[in-house]
């Protein structure tokens, strides 16, 4: 009779993972404290004191700013705003070229676009997911502005090697640290290892405020104009007396006090929520590495990761079955999280599809029907096989679980590593 919950057995666990919940108490407290003082945000898109935001936003910005032991902090809706607004605040040119990662969040690549640059993709480095320094170097051109490295599932980027290549060629480095917060490279904070770091407060990521994001620089003139896209550039520039206006088209891309009030007390988590995660770790790791055909992740050296996904390398030649059976088999034995039963349990084979595979590069048709921005650089290119590291740990390379989440104990995790356990004792059964 089968074993595995797959072909029929019984499962190792059907009583729902707790959720991971970051809000309570203090929250609710700020939120309440806002919503009594009848300002949910106070912004001016004109040359005003109002143009800097309300007192959540600003004191959020500067305890932002003191954690992360950086000059400015700019307070806005969410990562994907903060990516935009980088690209513009470095004075891209349409048709100008930005380094990019493959293996990321599709705002990390695709953001160029908005301001009419071409992403170009480097491959990605096979233990630690991040841009590869070496294939980075092989893609600049006379065209090249910026990079912007991701520092993926809690990893630090390169920053030794690529901020090198970085000021060897004069190009900026924006940091994607959405999924980083709180990560050190040689003691120093994400976020502050290139020009420009944007974090994210969405729902998913270690702490949140619903939606958000936080840009954060220590250069005075980037600060400004990253503030000067958040609210309406365009409208501000003259009173303010602002002379470069390229790119001071601005947006809407304001925080609101609510946002702002729950992010502070997020951020006074953050220690806290990540120790606990890296303790996880630990113990996940300790079960996961009598379990043959899983490496467990690297971490680079004079580092720390903070494990926004736990990938482990997948070899398919110890275990004769494929990463997408194996883990089939694995997710059948154990539940979801609560309040997530839509999603399964938090574990899968491989990650994002190789960015460049999405339609927008395959048919280079971003904004309007005659290609614009491609057809202004037909020297980029985006075909299969361009990023071969990437398209192999896409292809079953990796198993990404989040099974480190705070709101797991040990026996929780007992049970995770049980049914990796049982899948690997029984994996004839999936041959
Ligand atoms: C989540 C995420 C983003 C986008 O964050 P939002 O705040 O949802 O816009 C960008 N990059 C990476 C790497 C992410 O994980």
């Amino acid at each position: 009779m089968a074993k595995l919950a797959i072909s029929g057995g019984k499962p190792v666990r059907t009583k729902p993972f707790p959720a991971y919940i970051t809000a309570g108490v203090e929250e609710k407290e700020a939120l309440c404290r806002v919503i009594d003082s009848g300002v949910l945000s106070r912004y001016l898109g004109a040359w005003h004191e109002q143009f800097y935001g309300g007192n959540e936003v600003q004191a959020l910005e500067k305890e932002w700013a003191d954690y992360y032991n950086v000059k400015h902090a700019i307070a806005v809706n969410s990562a994907t705003s903060g990516l935009i607004c980088a690209v513009g605040a470095i004075g891209i040119e349409p048709g100008d070229e930005i380094i990019v990662s493959p293996w990321s969040m599709c705002i990390s690549a695709t953001a160029p676009l908005f301001y009419g640059a071409i992403p170009v993709f480097a491959d990605i480095e096979p233990d630690f997911f991040c841009l590869d320094p070496e294939s980075v170097e092989s893609k600049i051109t006379s065209k090249t502005k910026a990079i912007i490295v991701v520092d993926l599932f809690g990893q630090t980027y390169n920053a030794d090697s690529i901020n090198r290549i970085a000021a060897k060629y004069g190009l900026k480095v924006i940091e994607d640290c959405a999924q980083a917060p709180g990560a050190l490279l040689n003691g120093k904070p994400v976020g502050t290892l290139g020009d420009i770091g944007v974090f994210s407060l969405n729902y998913h990521k270690h702490i949140h405020s619903g939606e958000g994001g936080m840009i954060v620089t220590n250069d005075d003139n980037l600060a400004e104009r990253l503030q000067l896209i958040r609210n309406h550039a365009e409208a501000v520039v003259e009173a303010k007396g602002v002379d470069n206006i390229t790119n001071m088209i601005g947006q809407n891309y304001r925080m609101t006090e609510l946002e702002a009030s729950v992010a502070r007390c997020q951020l006074k988590k953050l220690n806290s929520l990540n120790s606990k995660r890296l303790q996880n770790v630990v113990y996940l790791e300790s079960g996961l590495k009598n379990i043959p055909c899983l490496a467990i992740p690297k971490v680079r050296e004079n580092s720390t990761h903070v494990y926004y996904v736990h990938a482990c390398k997948y070899n398919q030649g110890i275990s004769r079955v494929s990463a997408q059976k194996f883990v089939s088999a694995v997710k059948a034995e154990l539940p979801h999280f609560e309040l997530r039963e839509k999603e399964g349990t938090k574990l899968g084979a491989g990650y994002v599809k190789p960015l460049y595979l999405m339609p927008v590069f395959q048919n280079r048709i971003a904004f309007g029907k005659s290609g614009w921005p491609f057809n202004l650089n037909d020297s980029v290119t985006y075909e299969k096989g361009l990023c071969p590291v990437c398209e192999e740990l896409y292809s079953g390379g990796v198993v990404t679980s989040e099974f480190m989440l705070p709101s797991l104990n040990e026996n929780d995790i007992n049970d995770v590593v049980s049914a990796f356990e049982k899948v690997w004792q029984n994996r004839e059964e999936l041959l």
